[in-house]
Order: C-alpha cells, then structure tokens, then sequence
C-alpha cells in the first residue's frame, strides 16, 4: 500500500541522512516565471565563488567546495544544468523552460560555525534541487473530486466573465455531444483538443491567467497524446451513473487513470518527498495585465501553497514522508524595477500570499516572501540631473522588443524608466482604469558575467538571490 511504501521510504531515507545529510529543494511555479534561471544561477554562484554577502556560510569563508554530483533517482531526467548555463553565459540567451520534472544534485563541503562540531569533521551536505511544472500541483483537488464534480466546476468557472469568451468555442462543441450516446475515440479526442485549446489561451502574455487543471493538458511532460490526456469535461451530467459502453463512462474512467496513474504518482514520488520549497511567481506579469490577472495569481497560489500543507484533512496528509519545514515564495525579475520599488515589489507579494498562507495553515512550516532577481541583466541609473533626475534601469532588450514604437536589435543599451509600483499594495486588486500599465517592461538580455568581490571569479549577478539561499539552506550549514 502507499503508507507502508511511504513508511519503509521514510526509514531508509533516515538511516542514509544520517550518514550522508541531504535536503530536497523543490522549485517550482507556473511555467515561465523563472524556474530554470533560478536553478542555473543558484547553482552557478555556489560552484563559482559569486557575490552572495547575505548568504552567512559564504561569506564567512566556510564553504570548502561545491561541486555535482550524479543525481540519485534513476528514473528522473537530470535538470541540464550545463546546456542552461552555457546558453546564459556562453551565448547570452535564456535557456529553454521548464516542460517537465528534472532533479541536480550539488554537495557543498563547509566548516561548521560552531566549534564543537568543527572538531569531528568537515560538514557535507547533498542538496537534490528537483525542478516541476507548477501546473502539476494544480491538479491536487481532482483527488477529491469524482468526474461529475470536476464537470461542473469547470463548466461553472468557464462561465465567468474573464473566461467566457475564451471558452465559448468548446463550450459550443460540448453542447453537441450526448453523454449517453456510444464511446467514440474520435469525438473524446476533439473534445479533449477544444478543451485543451481553452486552457491554454488563458495564458497569453495580455490575459496572463493563471492556470486550471488538469495541469497536464498544459504541461504534458511525457504523456502527450496519451488515453489518460485524451479526456474532456462534459456538461449536465447531473447524478446519473453512466451507462457502460457510453461517452460518459469512457470519459469518466479516463479522469480516474489520469488521477491514479499521473497526479497520485507524482505527488507520491516527489512532493511529498520534499523538505523545503520554492515557489517562484511572476507578479509583475499579472499585474501588468490587470486587476483580474492578479486575482487569478492569487487563486492559482493558493491552491499551490495547499499542496504543502499537511494537516488534518488533507489529501495527502497520509502520503507525506518527509515534512516541508520551509517555504518561500519568490517574485522574480525585480530587474525590471529600479531597486527603490523592490521593497514595494515585495509587500504586493506579501499581500497576494498573504490569503493563500493564512488559508493553507502550515503549522510548524516557516513561511517567507522576497522579491528578487535571480540574475541580473539590468543596472541602474539616472537620467537628468537635480529635482529632475529619474530613477532609470539600463539593459540590452531582446532582439525585435518594442517600447513606444521603438524596435530593438538585441546590440544596444538602452535606457528606460520603469516607471513606479503602487505604494499600497490593495491597488493592484483594483483597475484605475483598463489601460494602466504600472511598469513598462521589456525582456533584456542575459547580463555579462561580473567580478566577485575579492575581484578573484567571474560569477552572474543577481538581486537578493543570496536573501533566498539564506533562507533555503541557511540553518543547515551552520
Ligand atoms: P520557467 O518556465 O519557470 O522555467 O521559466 P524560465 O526560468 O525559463 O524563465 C522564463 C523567462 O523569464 C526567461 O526566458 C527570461 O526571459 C525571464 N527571466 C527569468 N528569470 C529572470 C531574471 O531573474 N531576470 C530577468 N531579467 N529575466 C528573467
């Protein structure tokens, strides 16, 4: 059974920490808000010496090496940390996404702080970093949801007003088809694709939606076009138990695979086997495309952050062998602001969170919010001079980005005012009007790397990456 898998992983795992210590970091969030440049670059400034003051065992000198490791599970794809870091640095392009679940195993050598300990040996400790889709987590409630349940829900939440219109196409198809009538694979599979069609056009940079499950429609990882995807909502299915041989009982039975073949696997696998957490969230995304973006972020967080609870009630409550004692929620790219709005960045995270934690009730779990840049490809200044200096931020955009008309080839540096982040968090629930874009934002290019402070490596800068790992790894490198 599950308990007692979990409960003989839970000893073994014990007996082989106490001779070589790991700590398993999940990182995640939804898909492009930042995870693999977090990785690559966490991992690129522990192997490298980088500039990391707020990080206690670096920079106390204590960190006697770091280095890779192979990674321990087998059946897990290794996150390509080289490929990633040299398309960063080597050619100064962002390295591909996240599409699917990936593990790294970095060991760090270190003295200890204290004395005593520093008397028996060095320290070791293996961190396993395992990478996946936010999307994934996402997929949690269905566990508790029988096929007609999760129909109703998402027709219902389909029916709202930011959804409608992107609904309307499959909605109309739904309404064709009889539930009752024969099994068909192609009917199913057109469903599915419409279906499918709908998630994805929620998450267009100007709607910015958050996403709906089933997570895999979105990020498929290896299933793509597998029986356990090929399935749909259908509408007003009511309590009518389906007739075999029907659409509806083909539908149905495909939903419970895709939930004991696909969700309770993964959280079995790996969620449940983590002990701290990141979650990385694009705030300024959301915001930028308005007040009912940044609502949806907050409900995709909560459900997130509910993942990692584990009290009474709770679906996986029983599954849990290892306890996430950790949390950090993470806003990215604070690049694109000058550093005078970064603590404003992080109140309004503070203040999306806020609900989400409050909900999720992690007792015992310590909880913290940053807003930083994992790497750094901007650098701030002013433009103007005496009471008409404007703070600027300067950085290479993107080859074919635009601001006020203005196309960029990917070769020049330019300047741009960001412009400024709402000083109370509340407003960014609220439109002032449609139209207001709070930041002007433009992807730049990855930075030049830059010299450490003993001016010895070359290493990436970054904003508060140091804050983070602090907090991460902080307490068990003392
Ligand atoms: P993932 O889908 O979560 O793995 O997202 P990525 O790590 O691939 O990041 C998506 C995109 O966001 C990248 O291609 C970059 O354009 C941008 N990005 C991510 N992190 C940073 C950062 O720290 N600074 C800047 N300027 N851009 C970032």
């Amino acid at each position: 059974t599950d308990e007692a898998r979990i409960a003989l992983d839970t000893l073994t795992g014990r007996a082989s920490n106490l001779f070589n210590p790991t700590l398993r970091i999940g990182v995640t969030g939804l898909s492009r808000a930042g995870k693999t440049v977090f990785i690559s670059a966490l991992v690129h400034n522990l192997l490298h010496g980088g500039r990391l003051p707020l990080f206690e065992a670096q920079k106390s000198g204590r960190i006697a090496r770091a280095f890779l490791e192979e990674q321990p599970d087998d059946a897990v794809p290794r996150f390509q940390y080289e490929d990633h870091i040299r398309a960063l640095i080597g050619d100064r392009v962002w390295p591909d996404s996240t599409r699917a679940i990936s593990e790294l195993r970095l060991t760090v050598e270190y003295e200890s702080a204290s004395g005593w300990n520093r008397m028996f040996s060095r320290g070791r400790l293996s961190i396993d970093i395992v990478d996946y889709p936010g999307e994934w987590l996402l997929d949690l409630p269905l566990l508790g949801k029988t096929y007609a349940e999760f129909s109703r829900d998402v027709f219902e939440l389909a029916a709202f007003p930011v959804r409608a219109g992107l609904s309307e196409e499959w909605r109309a198809r739904a309404a064709t088809v009889d539930p009752n009538a024969d099994a068909d694979e192609m009917t199913a599979r057109s469903l599915a694709e419409s279906f499918t069609a709908y998630l994805k056009a929620g998450k267009d940079d100007s709607r910015a939606l958050s996403t709906l499950p089933p997570g895999r429609f979105l990020m498929p990882g290896d299933l793509e076009g597998s029986p356990a995807l090929t399935f749909a909502p259908l509408p007003n299915l009511g309590d009518v138990r389906p007739r075999s041989g029907s659409l509806h009982a083909m539908m149905a039975r495909r939903y419970e695979a895709y939930k004991s073949h696909v969700v309770k696997p993964f959280f079995r696998e790996h969620v449940t086997r983590l002990d701290r957490q990141i979650v990385l969230v694009d705030a300024m995304q959301a915001m930028n495309a308005g007040s009912e973006a940044v609502a949806d972020l907050e409900r995709a967080l909560t459900e997130i952050l509910n993942c990692f609870r584990q009290g009474r009630g709770h679906l996986l409550t029983d599954l849990f062998s290892r306890r996430i004692d950790r949390i950090l929620i993470a806003a990215t790219k604070a690049d694109h602001i000058h550093h005078e709005s970064h603590d404003r960045l992080q109140a309004i995270v503070r203040r999306i969170a806020d609900r989400a934690i409050a909900r999720a009730d992690f007792s015992g779990a310590a909880v913290d919010v940053v807003a930083m840049a994992a790497v750094r490809a901007t650098r701030e200044g002013t433009v103007g001079d005496g009471s008409d200096a404007l703070p600027v931020i300067m950085g290479t955009p993107l080859a074919g980005e635009t601001i006020d008309g203005e196309r960029f080839d990917g070769k020049t540096e330019t300047a741009i005012f960001p412009g400024d982040l709402p000083a109370k968090p509340d407003s960014i629930f609220q439109d002032v009007d449609s139209n207001s874009h709070p930041i002007r934002f433009v992807r730049f290019r990855p930075p030049r790397l830059e010299r450490n402070t003993a001016g010895m490596t070359l290493s990436l800068p970054h904003i508060r990456l140091d804050r983070a790992l602090q907090f991460l790894l902080g307490d068990q490198l003392a």
